[in-house]
């Protein structure tokens, strides 16, 4: 095993150079961030063929036992992406347990302030589970399905 591996600048994927192959991939949909808990999320949507817009890893997931709060993800950094005004959609993809859905609520308040639909996939996932361990066809329908959180633009 070579330990060589670094991470996007743009998304935090795993990457080997600047730029990841989803985010280097000029055939992907650029107005729409899906955000996941773990770079192992992103194959597991990618298998499902349901997305073609980009990602937004936060290195974890908020945990209060374990210490892990908003500042240790990376969610500066998704604030900064979405403050260009590019983005049309963001998808919150995170675990379907306590962990990932604390993360959803608290970031679906943190964007309520921007003018950006925000939605999270459809329930359908194994609760307690893990996104990597969802199988395609579940979560292609978990993402077909996915719920608006906030008020649609008037
Ligand atoms: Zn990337």
């Amino acid at each position: 095993m070579k330990e060589r591996s670094r991470t996007c600048d743009v998304c935090g994927n795993v990457s080997e150079a600047e730029l990841c192959r989803v985010c280097a991939d000029p055939r992907r949909i650029r107005s729409v961030i899906c955000v996941v808990e773990d770079a192992k999320d992103v194959p597991a949507i990618e298998r499902t063929r349901e997305y073609r817009g980009l990602y937004h890893v936060l290195g974890g997931a908020i945990n209060p036992i374990r210490g892990v709060g908003p500042d240790q993800l990376r969610v500066r950094e998704l604030m900064g992406r979405l403050s260009t005004g590019e983005v049309e959609e963001v998808i919150l993809a995170t675990n379907p347990n306590i962990e990932g859905e604390a993360t959803a609520t608290y970031l679906a308040r943190m964007l309520s302030s921007m003018e950006v639909p925000v939605s999270r996939l459809a329930s359908g996932l194994p609760v307690g589970g893990d996104l990597e361990y969802a199988d395609e066809i579940t979560l292609g329908r978990a993402f077909e399905g996915r719920r608006r959180l906030n008020a649609p633009r008037p």
